[in-house]
């Protein structure tokens, strides 16, 4: 999602003051810090962050500082308080107010703040979606209403809101006119999605992913992030009727432990969620499931722990996120004392990465042998450093026109990389003409990161 805000920044600001993106800092008029403030770690950054380019504002006084973002929504006037030199301070409801507040800035001299939350009218502002290859992600809903003990989203974002049906449909079609063919649809409880349609019926996720998968072109569709509380039967039952659907769900489930899932506000059990997996699994045996964890929240016993590493060997999660738990201002968990210490939480934490590392590699190593349909994204990194070519370059070469050339690359086989459903990275030997194209390979290697595969050449016709 924040990947997503920080490409639309660009986009709005390109649209309004015909600005450039630059990844050189010394080269920027305008720097914009999009920022997270799901854990203390990422807030602490920004800070540091800010005294570096304070260097770079006090040589050129005229460059414009924004702070976007979750930490820009919680923290407001206080960021001056520390960083007295930005000039810009905008929420993730914001952000498509950027031009004016650039334009006041400059005019007042004078740090521009606006962390409201006008819900809907950001999407009613945005610049045409740009297209970077055949894969996109789409924003369809914002916000959580769910408000978990120790989460501090439903504060920074606002509630849930949805996106209409009709532009989201609308969009997604545009996008698939210009070439994608894997979308992402996103949101921070996405399968809360209730999006109204044109006659005011109300649709869910899996109404809209029916939708989606209709639309001429798109051949893949993934969503991302889901609360298990809205695994509802349609959206399970889509897994039988969608195709499209990648057999890979990403489902937060923080703790195996039934005590902690309810002190965390979560609503469900450890039963409720395996229930879902078993349906998943009934309809799509080979379904892979990835989840978030937190380790050492507040009260966690060696035997809460336990049974957190003992459900991740029963689902046999795959690649997962995991995090020490982090106090957040304004939460209630934020009021119970943080009682695990902080070796244990780190012990934990390393043991249940190991696990799931472990469960990841065996996934892996079961794929050799089998043929993925992969979609091909671009050079592998290999390819890029062994031709010299900046990954910026190839990349940008790449969205602009994936049926061109790379400047200076041989059109003749090359290592490519792709990504298989349940988002493995793959690199095999092909030509430049498949960038953008669905193929099916076999796998011949698994690595810690990656996979090695040949095309399998009857699935050559599938791109
Ligand atoms: N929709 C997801 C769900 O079901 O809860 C939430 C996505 S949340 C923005 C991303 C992840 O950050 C959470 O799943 C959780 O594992 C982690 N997280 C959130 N608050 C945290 C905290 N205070 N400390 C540590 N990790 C946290």
């Amino acid at each position: 999602m924040n990947e997503y805000d920080s490409s639309k920044m660009a986009d709005i600001l390109k649209d309004s003051h015909a600005l450039e993106l630059t990844q050189d800092e010394t080269q920027a008029d305008v720097l914009l810090l999009n920022t997270c403030s799901v854990r203390e770690k990422a807030q602490e950054k920004v800070f540091s962050q800010l005294g570096r380019w304070r260097k770079l504002k006090a040589q050129q006084p005229e460059i414009v500082i924004g702070v976007g973002g979750c930490v820009a929504s919680q923290e407001g006037e206080a960021i001056l308080k520390r960083a007295s030199y930005v000039d810009l301070i905008f929420g993730p409801q914001t952000l498509h107010r950027l031009p004016q507040l650039f334009d006041q800035a400059v005019k007042q001299h004078r740090s521009q703040i606006d962390i409201s939350f006008p819900e809907i009218e950001k999407f009613d502002h945005m610049p045409e979606p740009r297209v970077e290859g055949a894969a996109a992600f789409v924003s369809i809903m914002e916000g959580c209403s769910k408000y978990c003990t120790f989460c501090v989203v439903p504060y920074t974002r606002g509630e849930e809101f949805s996106r209409p049906f009709d532009d989201v449909v609308a969009e997604i079609a545009g996008l698939a006119d210009r070439g994608v063919k894997e979308v992402t649809l996103l949101g921070q409880n996405v399968n809360a999605y209730q999006g109204e349609m044109h006659d005011g019926d109300i649709a869910d996720l899996a109404l809209l992913m029916h939708y989606v998968a209709a639309i001429e072109g798109i051949e893949r569709i993934r969503y991302s992030t889901s609360h298990p509380l809205e695994m509802s039967d349609s959206l399970i039952q889509s897994y039988a009727e969608i195709p499209e659907l990648v057999s890979h769900l990403h489902l937060p489930i923080q703790t195996g432990s039934n005590a902690l899932l309810k002190a965390m506000k979560r609503r469900h059990t450890t039963d409720e969620y395996r229930d879902i997996v078993r349906r998943l699994r009934e309809i799509r045996p080979d379904i892979s499931m990835s989840s978030d964890f937190i380790v050492g929240y507040p009260g966690e016993t060696e035997q809460d722990f336990k049974d957190t590493m003992d459900f991740i060997a029963e689902i046999n999660f795959d690649h997962s996120y995991s995090f020490i738990y982090s106090q957040r201002p304004g939460t209630p968990a934020a009021d119970l004392s943080d009682d695990v210490p902080l070796e244990i939480k780190k012990q934990r934490l390393a043991l249940l990465q190991q696990r799931l590392s472990q469960q990841s590699a065996d996934i892996s190593r079961k794929m050799v042998g089998s043929t993925q349909r992969i979609l091909v994204t671009g050079l592998s990194p290999k390819q890029k450093k062994q031709q010299g070519v900046s990954v910026d370059n190839a990349e940008k070469s790449i969205a602009v026109d994936f049926e061109a050339a790379v400047p200076g690359i041989s059109t003749k086989n090359s290592q490519l990389t792709g990504r298989t459903e349940n988002n493995r990275v793959v690199n095999f030997t092909g030509n430049h003409d498949l960038i953008g194209t669905f193929v099916n390979v076999n796998i011949t290697a698994a690595f810690a990161n990656s996979l090695q595969g040949e095309i399998h050449l009857a699935g050559l016709h599938s791109a």
